[in-house]
């Protein structure tokens, strides 16, 4: 079965027995709230464009964090540019990272790590290829940020062998199958010392509210696919000061309205 599936019956599991205890998931897991800010992500597009979608992101929330995008196909000197014009229009406190989408070699990752962390980027997701697994471990060596995998990591299977190359994981409800296995992720990371950021697909809202639950255990939330939808037909977890919180009514705390 597709972990997509997988996630839909455990995250309804998760919902209904919030439900029968009464209880909201981040309790009944013994979670605080709130959870750290949530980034907003700026998609690879010319400088222009970049600069335009963090102005409307700045617009609509309180942007605490920013992702960017980059691995363009046409090189780094294409990234940097993109980069420099989202760094003239970002607020001086705002937290920043970097999702290469395994568009790097393993000399562009490295030299793109020292130019990102002379420029305040706080982490670097998938820098490599998946297929180039095992150049991590020579990145990490010479990397002056801390390295994250997404697309070489789908379930915690995936940690163990990758841990010592790596600072951190970035889970997903969709990739992984559920938040059975997202908790089981965790806790195999934390064994190994790593840190945990948590991202999204195309979510709306209910993906993203049921990660919301789990997100006190995280270090970096990426939860805001939902907000680019013009009819989300879920409601869940609401930003609060750029952090996405859950409410406090049981399960998974959603309401469905049909668009
Ligand atoms: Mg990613």
């Amino acid at each position: 079965m597709g972990s997509a599936v997988r996630a839909a019956v455990d995250t309804a599991l998760h919902d209904w027995l919030g439900k029968r205890a009464g209880l909201p998931l981040w309790q009944l897991l013994g979670l605080e709230l709130p959870p750290r800010p949530t980034s907003v992500t700026i998609g690879i597009g010319t400088p222009e464009q970049a600069q335009k979608r963090l102005q409307d992101w700045l617009q609509q929330i309180e942007v605490k964090a920013v992702k960017v995008k980059l691995g363009s196909p046409q090189g780094i000197a294409v990234d940097q540019a993109m980069f420099d014009a989202v760094l003239k229009v970002l607020p001086s406190s705002v937290d920043l990272s970097v999702d290469a989408n395994g568009g790097w070699n393993l000399p562009d990752a490295v030299d793109m790590a020292m130019w990102l962390a002379d420029r305040g980027v706080t982490y670097l997701e998938q820098p490599l290829s998946v297929e180039a697994d095992e150049l991590l471990s020579k990145l990490h060596q010479q990397a002056p940020l801390p390295i994250f995998v997404d697309e070489s990591c789908f379930t915690s299977r995936d940690i163990p062998r990758l841990a010592a190359d790596i600072d951190g994981i970035n889970i997903k409800l969709m990739k992984c199958g559920g938040l059975k296995e997202a908790m089981r992720m965790i806790y195999t990371a934390q064994t190994h010392g790593l840190k945990i950021m948590f991202g999204c697909y195309s979510n709306t809202a209910l993906g993203n509210t049921a990660m919301a639950h789990l997100s006190p255990l995280a270090h970096h939330l990426d939860l805001d696919s939902h907000l680019n939808l013009k009819n989300d037909p879920f409601a869940g977890a609401a930003i609060v000061n750029g952090a996405l919180v859950p409410n406090h009514l049981p399960g998974l705390g959603l309401a469905y309205h049909a668009a």
